[in-house]
């Protein structure tokens, strides 16, 4: 087991107990533990890893993200700054478009989500790391955690232990059974892996590709280091044979991967997870399907839901109204009500663009070889002043204004 600071503090003791516990110490569970800790509510954050821990990504962190941020972290990790994009369709020519302002930084992630648990633990958190598998279960109003050998008592769990989440599995095992049973409900795939270009392309711009992937797309993301981060992942069904489709990307692209290999992992699929199903649960990122399923952007959700489901449980606490475990019952039908009204609505959204774009690559990459403007899409939504609603609604008006003489579609509001 690693041991950060506040761990050697706990002892030896075997059996814990706390008002919140988080498992899982990605983005989403650092983040919702930094912000418990800083409400004042006794919590205490696991995972199974050791850090720092890799996790199969492309790294990109979206602008919209930083408000959510602790502040400098981006001072305290390497990072590449994207203004642009660079599209090819099959490999092809590339039309490149550049936005003049950050629409993305590119980090790697065992340096970023150790600086966001070091942010956490900087706050005072309490963490344990290295415990291995752990298993969950209700008992009485709460639950009970087993990670290694310590006995963990809490009245309310944030899971945030990723697309394969246990914490789920354990409470409500009938999520697992539908996702069986219903194969539009299985995570998409993807495959990744970190290499040299041998025809470098300009590192401020990220390069996406349409028609090579099935249903889907491939990228190359600038890290500092002059790697790339580079894959493949498929939103239209999950992709049959993600290394096979890697491949080819790879030589379309010309890269090398480096010793660290190809990784393949799921992304989790919105319509899976059901949130409010049990009462004192918190269904953080990846371990609620939290992913945006155009881009299969997640750390920014990640980050967003673990705000989101902290503020919920801190508000209520301090209701006076709510005894201790009503506050929690609240605060989690609080956090589901915004998953399932606020973001949901707008990833069916994105589903139904990907849906369009992913099933007529072609025609897409024509439309964007006249309009390079439309590729404002990206931007405008990595950078937050458009959701895929918002900006559904602006390109419907857009096409309108098409139909008056003299107009064109770059020609209206910006975007
Ligand atoms: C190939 C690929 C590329 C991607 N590229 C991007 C991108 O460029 N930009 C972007 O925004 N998103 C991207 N995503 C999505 C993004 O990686 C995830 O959405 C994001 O990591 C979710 O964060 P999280 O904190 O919810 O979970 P994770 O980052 O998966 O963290 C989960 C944590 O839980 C721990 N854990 C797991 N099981 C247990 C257990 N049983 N007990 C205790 N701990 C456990 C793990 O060790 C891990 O530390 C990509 C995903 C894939 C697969």
């Amino acid at each position: 087991m690693t041991l950060l600071p506040s761990e050697e503090a706990r002892g030896g003791s075997s059996e814990i107990a706390v008002d919140a516990l988080v498992v899982g110490l990605g983005p989403a569970g650092s983040t919702a533990l930094r912000l418990l800790t800083d409400a004042g509510i006794s919590s205490l954050g696991i995972d199974r890893a050791s850090f720092p821990r890799n996790k199969p990504c492309g790294g990109g962190v979206s602008a919209r993200t930083l408000p959510l941020l602790p502040p400098y972290l981006f001072e305290e990790i390497p990072h590449q700054v994207t203004s642009g994009i660079s599209l090819t369709y099959r490999g092809g020519v590339s039309q490149i478009q550049d936005f003049g302002r950050p629409i993305a930084y590119q980090v790697r992630r065992d340096q970023f989500d150790w600086a966001l648990l070091k942010a956490a633990v900087g706050s005072g958190a309490q963490v344990m790391t290295g415990v291995g598998e752990v298993s969950a279960r209700r008992e009485g109003e709460g639950f009970v955690v087993m990670a290694g050998d310590k006995k963990i008592r809490t009245r309310a769990i944030f899971a945030a232990d990723g697309a394969t989440s246990r914490v789920l599995r354990d409470l409500d095992p009938d999520a697992f059974r539908r996702i069986r049973e219903r194969p539009s409900l299985r995570p998409f795939t993807s495959a990744e892996g970190f290499g040299e270009l041998r025809h470098p392309i300009d590192a401020r711009h990220v390069a996406i590709d349409l028609g090579l992937v099935t249903g889907g797309y491939a990228w190359s993301f600038p890290k500092k280091d002059s790697a790339w981060g580079l894959g493949v992942a498929g939103f239209l069904k999950p992709l049959v044979d993600p290394r096979g489709e890697f491949a080819r990307y790879l030589e379309s692209r010309k890269a090398d991967i480096d010793a660290g290999g190809v990784l393949t992992w799921p992304l989790p699929n919105f319509r899976s997870v059901r949130h409010g199903r049990v009462s004192g649960l918190f269904l953080l990122g990846d371990a609620g399907g939290i992913v945006d399923p155009f881009l299969g952007e997640g750390i920014y959700y990640a980050i967003l839901s673990a705000t989101r489901a902290a503020e919920a449980l801190t508000r209520a606490l301090s209701r006076s109204d709510l005894g201790g475990q009503e506050a929690i019952a609240q605060a989690s039908r609080d956090y589901a009500s915004y998953v399932t009204k606020s973001l949901w609505p707008d990833f069916s959204q994105g589903a139904r663009l990907a849906q369009v774009l992913y099933r007529f690559p072609a025609l897409f990459f024509r439309i964007t070889r006249r309009h390079p403007g439309l590729l404002v899409l990206y931007a405008s939504i990595l950078t937050g002043k458009h959701d895929y609603r918002s900006f559904s609604k602006a390109m419907i008006l857009r096409t309108l204004s098409l139909l008056l003489p003299g107009r064109t579609p770059l020609s209206g509001p910006a975007l």
